[in-house]
């Protein structure tokens, strides 16, 4: 999921979390939301679907206030309807406050138990939903705002990063393990104008300069008297989801003083290094094979060129394609170029293999389009594990690479050679403490331990 929040009295804080939301949409694309708050009051708009289609302008002019949280929803767990539709509002003894959530917590089933002796009830059923429950819960017992969360957050396990707009202030969190981004940005380099976003390019759209991430095991807290810091969690240590940094945030987004972009050139360079092979041509699958495809052409010097040219305006769409359209394969949203690949041996760069069908589909169309040889190299390491924080990676059957090895999967997607770049290659192409990432989709090591119950329903 994408959040965002910001704290700007005198601001359209509603539209300028509308843009905020808007480069964030690559996180989400099943719902969306805005809540803002003016004073006492809370007005909430969400509903399905992007954000162009859930907002219009006389709507945001509505969404009055000098906070406001944004959430982009996308579906793991959960299912897709409206309830689900983030932030989450409820009322407290100190006021109305809405929450946006971006990860998964692994202890949902233990935590909803403990709300349920507590009194407490739920209108959905998601762990979004018990975070709020469990806030308003310490608040309503007496605790104010930051005692209230920060016990909320001792009941928590998994993965958290949280906005949340109260009327007196913004807040922003992660969990101790910093599984899921959140970083702060200040406005019009004012002081007492800050901004909460998933990735900095949330804030670049708006203007805003990126000022440092939230900590993991920190909490900020934005009121009318400027920033505030709160290291919350007794043993922080960062775990951040590499699959952040190799797939799912957006290749102009910093991470660690540098683009995305940078970091998978790096990873295609590390890649060609490990894997080279011979050919007439390096491509990448758009969009995200291709910053590692044009490092693996820097590395091997074979020449980098495009094959396949992406419709970037097929999103997820109600109208299902024909049964005769189905059969043609993937072409409504890559369409190979013939006379680029008639007659070359090809080598294709993809982030990542998780079911293994599109890449399937992507070999035949190359072949179909003239390629005499098709190699495919790939910037991460076989994914054999589910997500349980928030990505979704599916059940552990559904990955190809959990029972079946390298050379099978090069059988099954048709390809003359694949090859995987190494799990050491990949984060030591971070430049940083190999041991402050989450890797388990590569390994099964996963850093917040998972409930019997829960790994069960997901491993094979
Ligand atoms: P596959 O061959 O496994 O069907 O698809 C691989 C493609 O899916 C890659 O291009 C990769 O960018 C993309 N991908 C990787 N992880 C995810 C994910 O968690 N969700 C979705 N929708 N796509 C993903
Ligand atoms: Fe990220 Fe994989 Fe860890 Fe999930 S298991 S948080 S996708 S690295
Ligand atoms: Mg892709």
């Amino acid at each position: 999921c994408g959040v965002f929040g910001i704290y700007a009295p005198e601001e359209e804080v509603a539209k300028l979390t509308y843009f905020g939301l808007y480069a964030l949409q690559h996180r989400g694309q099943e719902s969306a939301g805005i809540a803002t708050l003016d004073g006492d009051t809370l007005h909430v708009h969400k509903d399905m679907g992007l954000v162009s289609q859930v907002f219009k302008e006389d709507i945001l002019n509505q969404l009055t206030g000098n906070i406001a949280v944004g959430h982009n929803r996308y579906s793991t767990t959960g299912s897709s309807h409206k309830a689900n539709a983030q932030p989450v509002v409820l009322p407290s003894r100190l006021g109305q406050f809405a929450l946006a959530h971006n990860g998964n917590l692994v202890n949902t089933l233990q935590l909803r138990q403990t709300l349920e002796e507590r009194g407490c009830n739920f209108q959905t059923s998601t762990d979004s939903e018990m975070i709020a429950v469990a806030i308003a819960q310490e608040v309503n017992e007496g605790k104010d705002w930051l005692e209230g969360a920060i016990s909320a957050f001792q009941l928590c396990s998994g993965a958290y990063s949280l906005v949340i707009g109260t009327p007196i202030g913004l807040m922003g969190v992660r969990d101790p393990n910093g599984i899921r981004p959140l970083v702060i940005g200040i406005l019009n380099n004012n002081p007492v104008r800050y901004v909460l976003a998933s990735e900095t390019c949330g804030l670049d759209i708006i203007g805003a300069e990126y000022l440092r991430d939230v900590e993991p095991g920190e909490l900020v807290w934005i009121t009318e008297e400027g920033l505030a810091s709160f290291h919350w969690a007794p043993k922080p240590q960062r775990k951040l989801c590499v699959f952040e940094m190799i797939y799912f945030a957006r290749p102009d987004s910093l991470m660690h003083d540098e683009t995305l972009y940078s970091y998978r050139l790096r990873l295609g360079q590390q890649l060609a290094k490990e894997s080279f092979v011979d050919a007439d041509l390096v491509m990448g699958v758009p969009d995200s094979g291709i910053p590692a495809s044009i490092g693996f052409s820097q590395v091997s010097g074979i020449t980098y060129g495009e094959g396949l040219i992406k419709n970037r305006y097929v999103g997820r769409t109600f109208i299902q394609p024909t049964q005769h359209m189905r059969e043609s394969g993937i072409k409504m949203k890559l369409n190979p170029l013939k006379d680029v690949l008639n007659g070359k041996r090809v080598i294709i760069v993809d982030d990542s293999i998780v079911r293994g069908t599109t890449s399937r589909k992507i070999v035949k169309a190359l072949r179909d389009a003239g390629a005499t040889e098709v190699h495919m190299r790939i910037s991460s390491p076989p994914v054999t594990h589910p997500c349980f924080y928030g990505i979704d990676t599916d059940n552990q059957n559904q990955l190809i690479a959990a029972t079946k090895t390298v050379a099978d999967i090069a059988e099954q997607i048709g390809v003359d050679s694949l090859a995987y770049l190494s799990w050491k290659g990949m984060l030591e192409a971070t430049g940083e403490d190999i041991n402050s990432f989450c890797s388990a989709c590569f390994t099964g090591d996963y850093p917040v331990a998972i409930p019997e119950n829960v790994k069960r329903s997901k491993l094979i």
